[in-house]
């Protein structure tokens, strides 16, 4: 294995190195390419990120219970929240 091969893959940028538009414009892209059957009703993830709003784990974007973008977990019909905030 060569070098480049045993670098991890860059997973997550610093907050201070994001680029808030593209990040926007790749959670909405996720979404869209989601097939019909995995997506939750838009009423559903509406109530789900209302719960992630006001929850002390929200940062940036991220739950920090799980490490996952909640936009995308939100949009998921089988979307799940670690601490069972909402389901
Ligand atoms: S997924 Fe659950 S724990 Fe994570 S931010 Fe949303 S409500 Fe909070």
């Amino acid at each position: 294995m060569n070098e480049s091969e045993s670098r991890r893959p860059c997973l997550r940028c610093l907050l201070s190195e994001i680029d808030e538009e593209a990040y926007r414009k790749n959670i909405l892209r996720v979404t869209e390419l989601m097939k019909a059957s995995e997506k939750a009703s838009d009423q559903v993830k509406e109530r789900r990120l209302a719960a992630c709003r006001v929850c002390d784990y929200l940062e940036s974007g991220t739950c920090r219970a799980c490490g996952c973008y909640v936009e995308l977990r939100a949009a998921l019909k089988g979307g799940r929240c670690p601490y069972k905030k909402w389901n």
